[in-house]
């Protein structure tokens, strides 16, 4: 995939906490299924989702906004500061991150009032760090993988995940679509925390829970991305990304395959203890980002209503 090369970046969203010391993972860690063994990529990428159930559980967004929680922490190494256009974006990883975390913002604001009704907040960030970091949902330690936390509207990405696994795994910072999709999936995530979705979330086991639907959809809303960022054009006429191939989706959708059973934090407060998840089967994950990609709207992506995943 390619960036549109005039593209203008906004890194007003995005942060990188870098390394904080807190939480380093003395040796213990979480175990990432399958070790680095077993070759390939299968069984190395974990994508961790935490999912404040337990506090949405009664309908709607907790105290309506972030406010009482503490973003000021978020430190800042000012890692993104040098990303100002998508020339930048397809040179660098990191400003790659921000290319597609602009598409991403661009795309929901005005997808989600328009075909929901419901506001966009713009509160959301994206944190990257390295080793560990405190969070809205406790602290995470190194090498967790992307989540989404609720409380405090943040993608976190500790960043090894992608340097080690999925970039020396997949051949450097053209590893292709591997992360915008994981990025895409996590802000599915977010617009689900602002539809008030996850207070449906009744069920947690089986192939045709409530959780699993939560996660489809997710996938389902990336691929409703994905569509805009390859299509939409701006006044000069430039989409955003260019040349997404076939096998840069289906590369994407084999890390999603990889993952499997994904984890997931079941409430708010406590440090981050991922358990396993089933996250809906590989065959499942991809109709549904298709689904998303081809049909476009959140209403096609109500997993909830289908009966057949
Ligand atoms: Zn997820």
């Amino acid at each position: 995939m390619r960036f549109n090369p005039k593209a203008r970046l906004n890194t007003r969203r995005m942060g990188d906490a870098g390394r904080s010391g807190a939480s380093r993972s003395a040796g213990g860690g979480i175990p990432i299924p399958g070790g680095l063994a077993g070759g390939g990529i299968g069984g190395v990428i974990v994508i961790v989702i935490i999912v404040a159930i337990s506090m949405l559980a009664g309908g709607g967004l907790p105290g309506g906004s972030s406010g009482d929680y503490d973003t000021s922490r978020m430190s800042d190494t000012g890692r993104y500061e040098g990303c100002k256009t998508g020339e930048d974006a397809n040179k660098s990883a990191d400003c790659a991150r921000v290319a597609v975390e602009n598409s991403l913002y661009d795309y929901w604001s005005d997808a989600l009032p328009d075909q929901s009704g419901t506001a966009f907040e713009a509160e959301q960030k994206v944190e990257t760090f390295t080793d560990g970091i405190g969070t809205g949902c406790g602290s995470a330690t190194a090498a967790v993988g992307p989540f989404y936390c609720p409380t405090d509207r943040t993608i976190y990405l500790d960043t090894t995940f992608f340097d080690d696994v999925l970039e020396k795994q997949l051949g450097g910072p053209d590893g292709g679509f591997v992360e915008p999709y994981v990025l895409a999936h996590e802000y599915g995530h977010h617009i689900q925390n602002l539809l008030g979705t996850m207070g449906r979330v009744k069920t947690q086991q089986g192939p045709k829970s409530d959780a699993v639907r939560l996660e489809l959809q997710a996938d389902c809303y990336a691929g409703m991305w994905a569509k805009a960022a390859t299509s939409t054009q701006d006044e000069d006429g430039n989409v955003l990304i260019t040349e997404l191939t076939d096998d840069d989706i289906q590369q994407a959708i084999d890390a999603a395959t990889a993952v499997g059973d994904d984890r997931i934090q079941e409430s708010a407060g406590g440090d981050v203890d991922p358990e396993s998840w089933t996250h809906g089967s590989a065959k499942s994950r991809v109709k549904w980002f298709q689904t998303g990609f081809t049909e476009g709207t959140l209403e096609a992506c109500d997993t909830f209503a289908a009966g057949a995943l």
